[in-house]
């Protein structure tokens, strides 16, 4: 041990040892703009080298560098570039990438003010600049946790708590067992990072209460039950197929005269409400209870960072409460309170630099961006025959179809081939599609056309198969 402790207190003061990391990281990011979007075949058979078994002795630091940049680096997916349109994955603003790095070496536990000062200081700040910048209600807390499906997961469990209160029940004391009945309502197309968080809070996926959805995947307001205060009412600002946004001004209101807590998932179409041109599309929506929004999407902060916004923080807090002797109370805000995490990495250093560094005019010219190239990806595509267009392209989402299925899911294959960007699938109406999420401040006009025509590469090497197979 000894030797070991020797040997790491001299790679702690070894800058080339961590000049060396940032100087591989920098040449990736030096690539990222070029760079094949998904990995080589080669490259993610190489990966096969990590395949051993745990060393039985300590190594050399430098080594473990080295083996991570020669074999990791070539298999890292670019989505930090500007044709990655997979999934909803946002890139990465320099500033909160470069806060990042620099609070690395802090490595800082948050769950305390006494823990980690700075992140306290930072979670109050950026608190609240969102309730300024969404418009929220004075009386919102916020925590912050990885990502959507946590908050969710947390803004149920406020809503939870809320709303067995409201019959005088104490969900913490005694749990579920024999407690008044929950209505669950939301609509066809929740995410299923939703129909998780019901089920983790153990409410039920069967008890779900459907509502209907429109053709772009909204619920329909006039379908909505009769509520009251013992229903959690769940919306979407952000269809993951459609980009679509629930009609929250004809929803909300009445859903909270009625008593309901609305849950908002809006994981990443909440940022149009920070926006000056597509803000009318969550308009109304500061009537909810909870709202649960990413960083780490169309806000283009590293992974991972969401956060769980809430205008009761009695719910949340008392849902998230956990005490012990050994637990120091801050004079300000303990983060703990506000997350079901107690250790938690200081994700809050990022979202502080990103918002920093953008402003209210930044957020809304990058955000209004990705709205523009979509719009541009839809009307280049829609011109190409064997091409539809099939949503109404409200924000960053464009779904699009071949002839057939099997067209559509053989060009999807084709595209990730080609790996000049990268397009996943999904299910759209019963069908096939192919789905197009533009998310990151790198995309260009030049990326959405160099992106399409691989799409009709795609399409044409795919045409050119299928006759072969006629003939
Ligand atoms: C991505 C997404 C989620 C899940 O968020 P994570 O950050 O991946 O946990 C939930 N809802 C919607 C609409 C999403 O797009």
């Amino acid at each position: 041990m000894k030797n070991l402790q020797k040997q790491m207190l001299s790679e702690f003061q070894d800058e080339s040892l961590f000049k060396k990391a940032e100087s591989f990281g920098l040449e990736f990011l030096s690539q990222a703009l070029d760079r094949n979007v998904y990995p080589t075949e080669e490259a993610l058979e190489n990966l096969s080298v990590f395949d051993e078994e745990l060393p039985e002795n300590s190594g050399n630091a430098h080594d473990v560098i080295d083996l991570l940049h020669k074999h990791g680096s070539p298999a890292a997916v670019t989505q930090v570039g500007g044709r990655y349109f997979g999934f909803v994955n946002g890139s990465v603003v320099p500033a909160g990438l470069a806060a990042k790095n620099l609070s690395i070496f802090w490595d800082q536990n948050t769950a305390m003010q006494v823990l980690s000062p700075i992140a306290s200081k930072l979670e109050t700040v950026v608190q609240n600049w969102l309730i300024q910048l969404f418009g929220l209600p004075e009386r919102t807390v916020a925590g912050f946790v990885s990502g959507t499906s946590m908050a969710n997961f947390c803004g149920l469990a406020a809503a939870r708590y809320r709303v067995l209160q409201n019959s005088g029940w104490d969900f913490n004391e005694n749990g579920l067992f024999g407690a008044p009945k929950i209505r669950v309502v939301t609509g066809r197309d929740a995410h299923s990072t939703v129909l998780k968080a019901i089920a983790l809070n153990g409410l039920g996926k069967g008890n779900i209460e459907w509502v209907d959805v429109d053709n772009e995947g909204r619920i329909i307001p006039e379908q909505i039950p009769e509520l009251d205060n013992h229903t959690i009412l769940i919306l979407q600002a952000g269809n993951v197929n459609s980009g679509s946004f629930d009609d929250f001004n004809s929803i909300c209101k009445k859903a909270r005269e009625q008593g309901a807590w609305i849950h908002i998932d809006g994981a990443f179409g909440l940022w149009a409400g920070a926006t000056t041109q597509l803000k009318h599309l969550t308009k109304g929506f500061e009537h909810a209870n909870s709202w649960a929004v990413d960083g780490h999407k169309t806000l283009n902060t590293p992974y991972d960072s969401g956060i769980i916004m809430c205008d009761d923080q009695e719910a949340l807090m008392s849902s998230l409460h956990m005490s012990g002797g050994y637990i120091i109370q801050g004079k300000d805000r303990d983060g703990m309170y506000f997350t079901p995490e107690m250790s938690r990495r200081a994700r809050i250093i990022e979202l502080w630099a990103t918002l920093k560094y953008l402003g209210r005019k930044g957020i809304d010219e990058m955000v209004t961006n990705m709205h523009k190239r979509s719009i541009q990806f839809a009307n280049e595509i829609a011109k190409e025959d064997g091409f539809s267009v099939l949503n109404e392209v409200v924000f960053n989402q464009v779904i699009v179809q071949c002839e057939t299925d099997d067209v559509t899911d053989k060009v999807i294959e084709e595209v990730q081939n080609l790996r000049e960007c990268w397009v996943g699938g999904s299910v759209w109406k019963g069908r096939r599609i192919i789905r197009v999420s533009i998310c990151s401040w790198v995309t260009s006009e030049e990326d959405i056309s160099r992106s399409v025509k691989s799409l009709i590469k795609a399409k044409k090497i795919v045409d050119d198969q299928m006759s072969m197979l006629r003939s």
